[in-house]
């Protein structure tokens, strides 16, 4: 089959590779119908997931029929349309238990596209078929479910309610790209009194806009921190969510929180950021990080069905499932292209 192949830092490659087997009793193998690149595989590309080995295929989310099950697999067969989340969940470790599959302990967590192969390929291997995969209502198109493997339950999850999102809250987001704009969806949910995004790309903040930032700054002309505070009687945001991985974006957003506030990271990030404690240590501020666990992925699901959010509007470019190359390039200048989600489909 065809593959999406990590070679190094800087490099990649559209090759043949071998079809995936099943190799333990949980697994299923899915043909993959509809997958997308994510931020972080660029960060993989750029060096900064160096636990990513050469040889690896990358890719943790995709939309898929069941090929082919193990023996242990209970709940699928053959045929069955499925979302391949990015985390892989044993079921039965304690943080899966938990529901905190991100961490699980038993083998799952985030492997595909990191430890073991993943989604941008024809076919994928998925480990723990019945706990990793949730099948797909009728009637549902596939580049919306597939909004679901990362980008919505990542923003959701790690942004909206690690930050513990409250109705009347200003909600400050640093970093307007896909999970950014997820953010900003779920954070809709809550009833904010103001989401302020903030970014670069003058694309991005058009896109923020429209998918509810009352308020988009672009830093590099206007001060967030002066703005926020005019908007909040000098306190600062209730909660600021950073969804870009820089250390840059993430003393900002630090900055920005007002005292008592939330300040919830979602960006994965390469270098060392400089916690100021000499500033923070007196303000009662609560800072959180995360992995993705997928577990708000089944009320995602309803209210993506159920028309409360829109799935299809992250996605701006497609491409056939053999033009990685050309999704990649496209998603990794998104400042020009203005690219949010490129899906790949057969
Ligand atoms: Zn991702
Ligand atoms: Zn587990």
């Amino acid at each position: 089959m065809r593959a999406l192949v990590y070679h190094g830092p800087g490099r990649k490659a559209v090759q043949e590779v071998p079809d995936p087997e099943i190799t333990d009793d949980g697994d299923a193998i899915v043909r993959v119908d509809a997958t997308t690149v994510c931020g972080t595989d660029l960060h993989i590309l750029n060096g900064d997931v160096p636990e990513v080995h050469e040889g690896r295929i990358l890719g943790h989310e995709a939309v898929g029929t069941v090929d082919e099950t193990g023996d242990g697999v209970r709940r699928l067969r053959p045929g069955d349309r499925v979302l391949v989340s990015c985390i892989s969940a044993c079921g039965t470790c304690r943080y899966c238990r938990e529901g905190r599959y991100g961490q699980c302990t038993g083998g799952g967590g985030w492997v595909l596209g990191h430890t073991i192969d993943g989604t941008q390929a024809e076919y994928v291997r998925v480990p723990f078929a019945d706990t990793s995969t949730c099948l797909i209502p009728d009637g549902v198109p596939d580049e919306e479910m597939l909004m679901l493997a990362d980008v919505l339950p990542t923003g959701y999850e790690v942004g909206v309610l690690a930050g513990g999102v409250r109705p009347g809250d200003v909600v400050a987001v640093v970093g307007a790209g896909p999970v950014g704009l997820s953010a900003i969806t779920g954070a809709r949910l809550f009833s904010p009194s103001h989401i302020v995004a903030i970014d670069t790309s003058g694309a991005r903040l058009q896109a923020a806009g429209q998918f509810g930032a009352d308020i988009t700054i672009d830093d590099s002309r206007t001060d967030p921190l002066a703005a926020i505070k005019d908007l909040t009687g000098r306190l600062g945001a209730d909660v600021a969510i950073e969804a870009a991985g820089t250390p840059a974006t993430f003393e900002m957003a630090v900055q920005l929180a007002r005292p008592g506030g939330r300040i919830a990271n979602i960006g994965v990030h390469g270098k060392a950021a400089t916690l100021h404690l000499e500033r923070e240590w007196a303000r009662d501020i609560t800072i959180t990080t995360g992995l993705v666990d997928g577990s708000s992925t089944p009320t995602l699901m309803r209210l993506v069905t159920g028309g409360q959010i829109d799935a299809g509007r992250f996605v701006t470019h497609r491409f056939g499932l053999a033009e990685f190359d050309q999704a990649y390039d496209v998603f990794a200048r998104s400042a020009e292209t203005g690219a949010l989600k490129v899906v790949l489909s057969r």
